[in-house]
């Protein structure tokens, strides 16, 4: 069996999968992350939720897989790029195997989801023969994780498949990582909402920005959509460049925007080093479960 645990800010869900070849829900489970309690309390809820789906499945685990909202570093074993602040710095691995007495294996939720499609989500249904899957998180962050022959690839700093931060364009101004013009500063929920704003002085949610454009009813619905699926053509082309993916699965709340699998595709084929581009874009299978179910399939061989 896998077992796997998907640690969010508001909750942390487990999973029991029967194989890896036949990822038949066995038990899961999901209580909250009391994240305002701290890093230590969060570490006990982990094994509180491991505890009680050892006793609905009636036996203990050898070996977890866990998504983590950071990165383990390979140098100095600690998160870091993590969006809740806490687990930043810590050594969460080496804390967590003390706790729950058993070997974990740790990626970032990107990475995760990029797995799970991989291997049981929309690439296993619709592109089974692809090597090279990158998977992409556009939502209030931007995130992304490489897998290559069903592994993920997590590189020399622990940061592969990190898209989110890689350089774009000047425009999207200061990142919170402390570089300028992110990926995510140009192209994620709230800076596309933002780009919006500062050309209308009002707030509209994304979803009501493309039914303004998609009526033909606002030129600046339109300039602020034909502006993320330009910078996102833009910036997977770079990507494709470099790992040449079979194919690209768009996860995450901007992801659902059908525009980014016509327009945005277009704007890519503009910037590939290719006449033709031949990169599947697909959108995800599995919802808010890719995470739980990527975790789980870290510990699958
Ligand atoms: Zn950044």
């Amino acid at each position: 069996m896998l077992w796997g645990i998907d640690l969010g800010g508001t909750k942390i869900e487990g999973v029991v999968l029967k194989s890896a070849e036949n990822p038949e829900v066995m038990v899961r489970k999901r209580i909250p992350t009391e994240q305002e309690q701290g890093y230590e309390h969060i570490l006990s809820q982990i094994n509180k939720l491991i505890k009680m789906m050892s006793k609905e499945v009636g036996t203990t685990a050898e070996k977890i897989g866990i998504g983590t909202p950071g990165t383990l570093d390979p140098k100095t074993q600690t998160l870091k790029n993590s969006n809740t602040t806490c687990y930043n710095g810590q050594p969460f691995k080496a804390d967590l195997e003390e706790i729950i007495k058993m070997p974990i294996n740790i990626a970032n939720d990107a990475n995760c989801f990029a797995l799970a499609e991989a291997k049981m989500g929309v690439v296993k249904s619709q592109k089974i023969d692809a090597e090279v899957v990158f998977g992409i998180i556009m939502g209030t962050g931007v995130g992304g994780g490489l897998v290559v022959n069903g592994k993920i690839i997590n590189g020399r700093h622990g940061i592969g498949g990190e898209w989110g931060h890689n350089f774009l364009d000047e425009s999207g101004g200061k990142c919170y990582c402390g570089k300028i013009g992110c990926v995510e500063t140009v192209i994620s929920g709230p800076f596309t909402q933002q780009y919006y704003t500062s050309l209308t002085g009002q707030d509209k949610h994304l979803k009501e920005i493309v039914d303004l454009h998609e009526a033909n009813k606002d030129k600046n619905a339109t300039k602020t959509i034909n502006r993320l699926t330009h910078f996102f053509g833009k910036a997977i082309s770079v990507v494709i460049d470099i790992v040449d993916p079979d194919v690209v699965v768009i996860g995450g709340g901007v992801g659902n925007i059908d525009y980014l699998y016509t327009d945005g595709v277009k704007a890519a084929q503009k910037f590939v080093f290719n006449d033709s581009l031949e990169t599947v874009f697909l959108k995800p299978e599995l919802g808010d479960s890719a995470g739980v179910f990527g975790a789980a399939m870290l510990v699958a061989d």
